[in-house]
């Protein structure tokens, strides 16, 4: 093992149920809090599971909300608190993505509300204390404590009906939080002991789960993978490769996971010198010779899209891109220099196989 440097520590304090068919206990989780007035929270897409959640419940729910949408918009945040403070809820129960959890989260923040999480896909939102809100093509982030769910459930079998072009990239998703973990300013053994393990869950359970999505086993390596990759984000920080996603997402409405998906082969390779120990720890655990190469590679063989100009990206806005991307200085361990993002996005855009070290 390579010299301990000084960190800080902090664990991500939720409790965790995990298993398959954990989501029956549900209502024993509610009442473990000591709340009995749950909104449950979905996309709309996810409406009838959050309806049978609700019913599940019975009086410990006051009702099944499905306003929540991906990346947050600032008004969709301020109907899901309204409709908080309508109910008179106690706590909301989050049951889908990333999206549905981030609704609960501002609900968390502005309202109080704990969130007990049911997540069905793998961005592991579920396990940091960060909120994001979209307002006028600008997606903001920020840490606040009460929006770290109090609970969490992670049930395989909910994940089953999670189509094979949303599972790679959603794990692809996670796998980014578990790479920028490695090396992210406040990296430590710990989390870095999760990112490592997480990794190699992801790499090894994707495949499967797009290949053969009925396989339970597989499911919940993946939500295992998830669940390590998002703490490992809570307790490290993020890079280059999470502020080009949130300014891709926000600016450009690109979808969340799709995005990570893409870049995540070239914000590895941009850092490949810079962060060599933590793409050595990401090779070891995909069984590669090199990180970038191994989830270009990896992505490609899900099936997934690896090249922005095919999930929603003009051309004509990579420069804007690269200046927004450049506009506010932040960690990395390569310097980040608006030239050498702007050809990260060339390559990202056009989906081209990193070049070999
Ligand atoms: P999502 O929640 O929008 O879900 C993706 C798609 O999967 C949706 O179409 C949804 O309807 C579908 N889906 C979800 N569960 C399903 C199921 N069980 N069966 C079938 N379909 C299902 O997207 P996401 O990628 O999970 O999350 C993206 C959002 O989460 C973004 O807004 C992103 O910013 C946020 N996020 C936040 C953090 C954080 O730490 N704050 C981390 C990761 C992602």
């Amino acid at each position: 093992m390579a010299e301990i440097k000084p960190f800080t520590y902090e664990s991500v304090p939720a409790r965790v149920v995990f298993g398959a068919g954990s989501v029956a206990k549900l209502a024993d989780e509610v009442r473990h809090f000591g709340f009995n007035r749950a909104l449950v929270l979905t996309t709309k897409g996810q409406v009838a599971l959050g309806e049978k959640m609700a019913a599940q419940l019975g009086d410990l729910a006051v009702g099944a909300y499905p306003g929540a949408v991906m990346h947050t918009p600032a008004a969709s945040g301020e109907a899901g608190c309204a409709e908080a403070r309508r109910l008179n809820a106690d706590c909301t129960v989050t049951v889908g993505g990333g999206s549905a959890i981030g609704l609960g989260k501002v609900i968390a923040r502005d309202v109080g509300l704990p969130q007990i999480a049911v997540p069905t896909t793998y961005s592991g939102s579920e396990m940091t204390a960060i909120w994001g809100v979209t307002k006028d093509g600008v997606k903001t982030t920020g840490p606040d404590p009460k929006v770290l769910p109090v609970g969490v459930i992670y049930d395989p079998e909910l994940t089953l009906r999670l189509p094979a072009n949303v599972s790679g990239p959603s794990g692809l998703n996670a796998m980014a939080h578990s790479v920028e973990a490695l090396y992210a300013k406040n990296a430590n053994p710990i989390a870095s002991l999760m990112a490592e393990e997480s990794i190699r869950a992801l790499g090894k359970s994707l495949p499967v789960v797009v290949k053969e999505p009925a396989d339970i086993a597989s499911r919940g390596e993946a939500l295992y993978g998830a669940w390590l990759a998002g703490a490992a984000l809570a307790q490290s920080g993020i890079a280059l490769h999470h502020k080009l996603c949130h300014t891709l997402g926000g600016a450009f409405g690109l979808p969340h996971a799709e995005v990570h998906t893409v870049l995540l082969p070239h914000a590895s390779a941009y850092n490949r010198a810079a962060a060599a120990e933590a793409m050595a720890r990401v090779a070891r655990a995909l069984g590669v010779q090199d990180a970038a190469l191994g989830i270009f590679d990896l992505a490609t063989a899900i099936g997934a899209k690896v090249a922005l100009k095919d999930i929603g990206m003009r051309e004509a806005d990579l420069d804007k891109a690269a200046d927004l991307a450049v506009q506010n200085p932040y960690y990395n361990p390569a310097p980040v220099t608006r030239e050498g993002v702007r050809a990260l996005l060339d390559d990202a855009f056009h989906g081209r196989r990193p070049a070999a070290a």
